[in-house]
């Protein structure tokens, strides 16, 4: 599905002197590595401040935390997403209030979420879903009309543009009051471990998003609101420095990858290639094919004999899992997410695909289906 390796041999001389300067300054927590990071990635997403934490699922935590999500609470989001979106709202001890997804762009319903809200809404968090953005227009406007600030979790889409109407223009995680990404190894931008990050241009909101994960330390042991220990660290720092410099590169080759997917797929009847929203770039995280008649896990498996890899991004919706069981969702009460755990297929995806792989890929997809 990826190929970390590859990609990295091709910078293996700037890696291996990002790795040395922090083994001979040995600084491995905080440090200059990580300051340094911070900005450089503020300074490529437009972003006033980036709190670098310990991993994407951290970054929403610290970021809910910051709005004092507590028991009673409900936040807004979709069951359409990795588990970590839900979990942590669950984890606070409030309610996750799920709506459903657009069937096409996979990403939250507006019109469902202004119906959502409550006095006790404390925020909304869309998903930047497989590389492109949610419809931030009619986001922002609920957000801006009922009040509930947005936090984005952008940990799909780092670097994708929004071109909207009404002059809203900018990138992935800068438009709600906190964004939040993650620096996982398979991510667009990913480190050699865990990492994470929450944006924000609100400086009273990166004041208490440091301040909680570090802790809740405002002076040297003197601890003023009860915090968590989550940081990323300086080899990891270091590496991400690097492989931003890329970013722009390694976004150039997804899409182009997707391009080629597109043009190898689309006359292929019996499956749909990925919809562009047109206000928002796709940075291609994942390309996610819908298998229509049923015929996905007969297809999944036709690919896995062939050795070809596959992937289902998500197979069991929020709203389903037993986790959290506790919510009582109603099971017909999510359609469009129900039917996408059926349908969706993701295929490799990453910067080192190449035409060839993908024309073998697409063969034994088409031979298949028309079978
Ligand atoms: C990967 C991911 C996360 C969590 O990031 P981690 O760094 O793995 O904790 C959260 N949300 C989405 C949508 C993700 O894809």
């Amino acid at each position: 599905m990826v190929d970390l390796v590859g990609q990295h041999a091709k910078i293996q001389t700037e890696l291996d002197e990002a790795i040395n300067r922090v083994m001979s300054t040995g600084a491995f927590v905080k440090g200059p590595e990580v300051a340094a990071f911070a900005e450089e990635l503020a300074e490529f997403t437009g972003a006033k401040h980036v709190i670098p934490c310990g991993n994407g699922t951290d970054a929403l935590q610290i970021a809910l935390m910051a709005l004092d999500v507590r028991p009673g609470d409900e936040v807004i989001t979709t069951g359409f997403t990795f588990i970590s979106t839900v979990e942590v709202v669950a984890l606070l001890g409030a309610k996750p209030v799920l709506v459903d997804v657009h069937p096409d762009t996979f990403t939250m319903d507006p019109e469902q979420v202004r119906s959502a809200i409550t006095p006790r809404t404390k925020a909304i968090v869309p998903v930047h879903l497989f590389g492109q953005m949610a419809d931030m227009d009619a986001l922002m406007e609920i957000s801006e009309s009922s009040g509930v600030p947005i936090i984005e979790d952008n940990a799909q889409a780092i670097g994708a543009d929004w071109c909207g109407d009404a002059n809203r223009h900018g990138q992935s995680g800068t438009f709600g009051l906190m964004g939040t990404t993650s620096f996982f190894p398979s991510k667009n931008l990913g480190c050699m471990g865990d990492g994470g990050a929450i944006l924000t241009s609100d400086d009273a909101a990166a004041e208490r998003c440091q301040q909680i994960a570090n802790h809740g330390m405002t002076k040297q042991y003197h601890h003023d609101v009860v915090g968590v220990n989550s940081r990323l660290d300086g080899l990891q720092a270091a590496i991400l420095r690097v492989k931003l410099k890329h970013l722009r590169g390694y976004i150039a080759a997804r899409q182009a990858a997707a391009v080629r997917y597109d043009a190898l797929l689309e006359h292929c009847s019996g499956l749909r290639i990925p919809v562009r929203e047109h206000r928002s770039s796709h940075m291609f995280h994942q390309y996610t094919l819908k298998i229509e008649n049923g015929k996905r896990d007969a297809l999944r498996e036709h690919l896995t004999e062939r050795g070809i890899p596959s992937g289902i991004y998500y197979p069991v919706p929020g709203h389903a899992q037993r986790a959290f069981s506790q919510f009582q969702y109603k099971p017909n009460a999510y359609p469009v997410s129900s039917k996408l755990a059926q349908n969706v297929l993701s295929l490799p995806m990453h910067t080192e695909l190449n035409e060839e792989q993908q024309q073998l890929i697409s063969d034994a997809i088409c031979k298949f289906i028309h079978q």
